[in-house]
Parts: structure tokens; C-alpha cells; sequence
């Protein structure tokens, strides 16, 4: 009998190290998969952009070392020192109902929690949608710590311009920025808005797929626009430099912001209904009230973005904000590892600029759409 015990014992163990082992990788090579691989060509000056930048990647949702380089996923220090990219924005995503689509969706489930599980973190943020969010931004923190000097997070407008004055000598130190998908992390209590700034949180998107305390989602049941307490919200958001992201957000929420807000917002990463209609996309009403305010429009790579799967989708939707709102104003918003396929993992932000070209950007007006904007939004809006 002890025998048998033992064995089913040992069996189990197997099974658990088994899953625990397989079933995170599982997921990140399953999930963010490149329909083409590099390397990519570079036109002759690609490695002289000053500062290529995106706006939005996940690729903290993973359990992926991001100081060594990867076959799967798209987003790592290696590859974006090869892509010669300055600054990245690291999105949390921290929770997505089951069923996830870009219709309609019930706040009442969550599958990160389980993802949490899976790749084993703490068990606070098995549970927890802040300590899984807080648990993210410190593991970017323990990135640049143990970067060797290479890589660096980013909080105010003076690390900012130390960065650019250190990677003007040094074209290998790469950068990041935290940024959150929804607010729900902030679990109905705004004062947790002080641990997200002292985490680093620089940007915020009121909602991701589901409505929640604070706003409604695009993607939500009701749609509905700020709540009492998401007024409250990004006014204290303003007070602290946490720049507003209207990614996700119902056309309801994005009015009230508009009515609430004064100054500057971004969409971290979007497409448009002028060429691709879907709930997913900004309108030209609000696309022209965010040029109006300074703002920035992050164009994303993926399909219900653009209508497309290539760097000429992309760079498309690139022409038409900037036609509309001015080239100042639009920028990169890949949303490398959300879960989606995508044409290219970071190593071919080349494409990018090639595509470009062919629609008869100048250098000049290349370098802002590849990232300075960016470098010059927050420059503008971070803290002092
Ligand atoms: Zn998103």
C-alpha cells in the first residue's frame, strides 16, 4: 500500500514540475508567434535613427528573461539592441476575461490569475490584481538592475534627457517606461494610485476589455463612460504626471475625458476607423481632438488594427494620422507580446521604416514617427 502511495506520489510531482515547466512557455510561444523571421534588411542610415521607440508591448505578462534573446515572443533586450531601439513602453496587463473579444465582454472572470499560477510568481498575485501588477513593474526594475548598465526604466523628464545624452555616446542602452492596461489594478481604491507612481507607472488606460470602477471599456457590457470616482481619477492622475491612455476606451469614456481633462492624452496603441472600421479604433472626431491637444496616436501591427498584417499596413495608418493631425503627432504602438500574431517580432522595425520611405516620408519626418514623438511627448509630460 506505502508502494503505491509512493508512486502515485512521484507521479504527481512529475505531472507538477512537468506543467510548471512547459505549460508558461507553452502559452508565450503559442500565443505571440512572427508569421515572417529576420534578419530584415536596414536601409543605409536605419542604425543612425537617434531614438526608435514603441508605445506598448506586454512582454512582461511572460515568463521570458528579458536580458537574453529569444526565438518566440517578440520583445528582449538583445533584439531590440539589434533593432537599434532607444525606449520601450512596458504595458500591464493585468487581468482578461475568458472569451476574450473586441465586442463585448463580462468583467466576472480572469484568466491572469491563473497565468500567475502557472508561471509560478508569489502567490499574492494568484489573487491579487494589484500585487500582480506591482510584481510586474518590479521585475522590469530587477531587468535594468541586472542590465549591466544596458537597459534603464524610465520616470521623469531628467532621466529622460540623461538617457538620450548617454546613448548619444552609446547606441546599445536601451530603455523602458510601465505603463497599465485598465485601471482594475488600482482595485477600487484611489490612493493604490500612489504605489502604481512609486512603481513607475507613467501612462494609464482608464479600460482594458471590460468595464470597470473607473470607466468603460470599448469592449465592455455597458460601454458607459467615467464613473464618480474615474473623474476623480484622472484628475489626481493629472496632479501626478500619469498621462491618461485612451487605448480600449468606449467612445463614452473617451468623450468624458475630453470633457473632464484638459491637456494632452495618448492612445498607446490603436488603428482607425477612416480605414479600418471597428469598435477597436479611433474615430476622426477623436483623432482630431488629441492632435488638437499636443497628443500622441500609437499605430499598432496587428490585424484588427490595421486591416492588414504587414509593415505596410502599418505604415498606411501612419500616413493617414499623420495627414489628418500632423506628423508630430503619431507614432509607433506595435503591441508586441499581447497575445496577438504578428507580422514581425522587434528585429523588424525596419520594415517599418522601408514602408515609409515608399509613401515619401523624409528622414526628418521618419525619425519623429520612429520614435521622436515619443522622445518629445514625455519630454513635454513626464514628471519634472
Ligand atoms: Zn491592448
Amino acid at each position: 500500500m506505502k508502494k503505491i502511495v509512493r508512486i502515485l506520489l512521484i507521479g504527481f510531482l512529475v505531472l507538477a514540475a512537468m506543467f510548471f515547466a512547459f505549460v508558461p512557455q507553452y502559452l508565450d510561444r503559442s500565443k505571440n508567434k512572427s508569421t515572417v523571421k529576420g534578419p530584415f534588411a536596414k536601409i543605409g542610415w536605419y542604425d543612425s535613427i537617434p531614438f526608435i521607440a514603441d508605445l506598448h508591448c506586454d512582454a512582461l505578462l511572460w515568463d521570458r528573461n528579458f536580458l537574453k534573446e529569444h526565438n518566440y515572443g517578440h520583445v528582449d533586450l538583445p533584439r531590440m539592441q539589434k533593432a537599434n531601439m532607444a525606449f520601450q513602453v512596458f504595458t500591464i496587463v493585468s487581468k482578461v476575461p475568458v472569451g476574450i473579444n473586441i465586442e463585448k465582454n463580462p468583467g466576472n472572470s480572469d484568466q491572469i490569475g491563473l497565468l500567475s499560477f502557472a508561471q509560478l510568481q508569489p502567490p499574492n498575485t494568484w489573487f491579487s490584481i494589484k500585487q500582480r501588477t506591482l510584481h510586474q513593474c518590479a521585475t522590469l526594475h530587477a531587468f535594468a538592475e541586472k542590465s549591466d548598465g544596458q537597459f534603464r526604466v524610465i520616470t521623469d523628464k531628467k532621466g529622460l534627457y540623461q538617457f538620450i545624452a548617454d546613448r548619444e555616446k552609446n547606441h546599445r542602452l536601451a530603455s523602458g517606461m510601465l505603463g497599465l492596461e485598465g485601471a482594475q489594478p488600482l482595485e477600487n481604491d484611489l490612493a493604490n494610485l500612489d504605489e502604481m507612481y512609486a512603481a513607475g507607472v507613467r501612462y494609464i488606460g482608464l479600460a482594458h476589455f471590460f468595464d470597470n470602477e473607473w470607466a468603460g471599456s470599448a469592449h465592455g457590457m455597458q460601454k458607459g463612460g467615467l464613473t464618480e470616482k474615474g473623474i476623480q481619477l484622472i484628475k489626481k492622475m493629472d496632479s501626478l504626471h500619469i498621462t491618461i491612455d485612451l487605448a480600449h476606451a468606449s467612445q463614452n469614456t473617451i468623450n468624458d475625458v475630453f470633457k473632464y481633462h484638459d491637456g494632452p492624452v495618448l492612445v498607446s496603441h490603436t488603428g482607425v476607423k477612416g480605414v479600418c472600421d471597428n469598435q477597436r479604433n479611433l474615430s476622426d472626431e477623436h483623432l482630431l481632438e488629441i492632435g488638437r491637444r499636443n497628443g500622441l496616436v500609437g499605430v499598432g501591427l496587428w490585424e484588427t488594427a490595421v486591416c492588414g498584417k504587414d509593415a505596410a499596413a502599418t505604415a498606411g495608418i501612419i500616413k493617414y494620422v499623420a495627414d489628418k493631425i500632423g506628423i508630430d503627432k503619431v507614432a509607433l504602438g506595435s503591441d508586441w507580446d499581447g497575445a496577438f500574431e504578428m507580422h514581425f517580432d522587434v528585429t523588424g522595425t525596419p520594415l517599418i521604416v522601408t514602408e515609409l520611405l515608399k509613401l515619401g516620408f523624409t528622414r526628418t519626418g521618419i525619425e519623429k514617427i520612429m520614435g521622436g514623438n515619443i522622445r518629445d511627448f514625455f519630454l513635454r509630460n513626464l514628471p519634472e
